[in-house]
């Protein structure tokens, strides 16, 4: 056969509906691309003003969404640099052409051209997602510019005309259709905008809200208050993450941390403020909580923002696993807004931004431990369960915090993995030379065998925590040279060469031996261990233990690891 070459086309009128439907899995996302499309031409204005290149004034830029039941519209109105017809036929008649990247192009040297957000050019569809016609009335910035009006039912054909506005800037009116009718809700859309807009740069007004203010005094001197209406500003547009931490106090921190979770009665225990720019750009501030329960996490995740908008909190492949116990935001443009998750596990960037967080987190930690030793003590009980768990599932991190992890013994002291070999290396040493790290798991019900322990004289690590049996296998590794963890109560204590001497024996070796067949016939189970101490002064003469190896692996086997 004839080789051939060729181009595949595509027809609009199959495509388009396709690309309404599963561009965006969530319809409400409409008010967040439009929303988006007015702060950039908002900002281009703004731009283009400083440029030099825009000689009008500037002026107010707030960006108006306004809501209209019983004509069933939603506007959303700017004062940015608007489109002349030719404009509108060029971006928004041609579907993934974005404007936002042509002027990006074009303003390149201009280093805050990358407060634009748009970019893939297929926002401004998401309207036909909710609404069976769009109407854009729109003036130009330039001069002389005649008002454009533009109408498109969904279908690939459009009308465009001469518009009526008579002002600078853009007005998107959507006729929203049978199926979406609650968006018509005030309430429903007050909450999409607090959920996408909350940080967008540009203030966006969202009609009016009635405040209570104070109003002079009474005759009797009581203050005297009055309810007024005030434009309902739905955004703060300089949130702390783009602000330069040197501008920050401890005091500004906690405070957005409400204002990001406004349900959280809780504190943050500290925070991190992300800040890259090269090889890719993040900001962002991440935040400790105190981790008491799995639910208040799942409340509060980290939000992931790109340029301000809110994009999502759903950020499973973006932050390490370990990581998403953490509270706060990211910002990255560079995290593309709105692809698949397959896409996001393959994307470069996304890798690197994994690491860079990771290291920053170990980075944080470890200087918080270096400067204020007691004060990461006191933290331990809150931040142990994070710190185990990001370094059982994450090499790099581990590797850091290798440094700053801290044993905690029965008597609430702390030791660096470092400093508790020292401590017990030359004391708690088996026969083969293996050094033995003993540990609880219950302090109450192995409390007799923690003071057999003490007694002669070596320390029982407190390893309650739901990880660490875990954990205890990863000390045995990355702890130092030939560690062995043993549970108090298992066969070691009496076999560590103890420092002391000769201990006289109550019973000969014989009777010892005698003794322990007799328990041994009694319980008669193979993992189970007896042992007949014949020490004179012992007050548990006979320990009857589980064999550790056995043990471990049955713990582990109920945690399901
Ligand atoms: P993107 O924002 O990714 O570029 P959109 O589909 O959201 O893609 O918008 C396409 C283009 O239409 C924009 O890049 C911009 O040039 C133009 N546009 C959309 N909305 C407005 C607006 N409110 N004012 C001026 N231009 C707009
Ligand atoms: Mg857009």
């Amino acid at each position: 056969m004839q080789e051939e070459k060729g181009t595949i086309s595509i027809h609009t009128e199959n495509i388009f509906p396709v690309i309404k439907k599963f561009l965006y899995s969530d319809n409400e996302i409409f008010l967040r691309e439009l929303v988006s499309n007015a702060v950039d031409a908002s900002q281009k204005i703004k731009r283009l003003s400083a440029l030099g290149q825009y000689n009008g004034q500037v002026g107010d830029l707030t960006v108006d969404v306004k809501l209209d039941e019983t004509a069933k519209t939603i506007t959303i109105s700017d004062n940015g640099i608007g489109m002349t017809a030719e404009e509108i036929k060029k971006y928004i008649n041609q579907i993934a052409f974005s404007g936002a990247t042509e002027f990006m192009e074009k303003f390149k040297e201009a280093n805050d051209a990358n407060e634009i957000i748009g970019r893939f050019g297929l926002g401004f569809y998401s309207a036909f997602m909710v609404a069976d016609r769009v109407e854009i009335d729109s003036l130009s910035y330039q001069e002389g510019a005649e008002p454009a009006h533009w109408t498109c039912d969904g279908s690939t054909s459009y009308e465009i005309s001469t518009g009526t506005r008579s002002t600078r800037g853009t007005d998107v009116i959507l006729h929203i259709n049978e199926e979406s009718q609650e968006f018509l809700n005030k309430q429903r859309l007050q909450q999409i905008l607090d959920k996408y807009c909350k940080f967008l740069p540009v203030p966006i007004r969202f009609g009016t809200k009635s405040k209570t203010e104070e109003d002079g005094q009474d005759a009797d001197g009581k203050p005297h208050y009055k309810k007024v209406e005030v434009d309902n500003i739905i955004n703060n547009t300089q949130p702390a993450w783009t602000k330069s931490p040197a501008d920050l106090t401890d005091q500004d921190y906690l405070e957005f941390y409400h204002e990001l979770y406004p349900h959280s009665m809780d504190e943050p225990l500290f925070w991190i403020h992300l800040n890259v720019d090269y090889p890719f750009n993040l900001t962002g501030i991440l935040y400790f909580p105190k981790i008491k329960n799995e639910m208040e996490i799942q409340r509060n995740k980290i939000q992931l923002y790109s340029r301000q908008v809110f994009i999502t909190d759903e950020v499973k492949d973006i932050v390490p696993e370990f990581l998403m116990l953490l509270q706060g935001v990211i910002d990255s443009p560079d995290i593309p807004l709105n692809v698949s998750r397959s896409f996001l596990q393959a994307d470069s960037n996304v890798k690197k931004i994994n690491n860079y967080i990771t290291k920053k987190v170990a980075d944080k930690l470890n200087e918080i431990f270096k400067s204020d030793r007691k004060g990461f003590e006191e933290k331990w009980k809150d931040i142990n369960l994070f710190i185990k768990y990001g370094m059982l599932s994450d090499e790099k991190f581990a590797e850091k915090a290798n440094d700053f992890c801290l044993l905690q013994n029965v008597d609430n002291a702390y030791f660096t993995f470092k400093e508790y070999y020292e401590k017990v290396k030359d004391i708690q040493v088996d026969k083969d030379g293996n050094i033995i790290y003993l540990y609880t798991q219950d302090k109450a019900q192995q409390d007799s065998f923690i003071a057999a322990a003490k007694a002669k004289g070596y320390d029982v690590l407190d390893f309650e925590g739901p990880l660490d049996t875990h954990f205890a296998g990863y000390v045995e590794q990355k702890g130092g040279e030939k560690i062995q963890m043993k549970r108090v109560d298992s066969d070691v204590i009496d076999k560590l060469i103890a420092k002391d001497e000769q201990i006289e024996l109550a019973l000969s070796e014989e009777e010892t031996k005698k003794a322990t067949d007799i328990f041994e016939k009694a319980i008669s189970r193979a993992d189970m261990k007896v042992e007949v101490d014949a020490l004179p002064e012992n007050d548990l003469p006979v320990s009857i233990t589980m064999d550790e190896f056995m043990r471990r692996m049955k713990d582990m086997a109920k945690t399901g690891g």
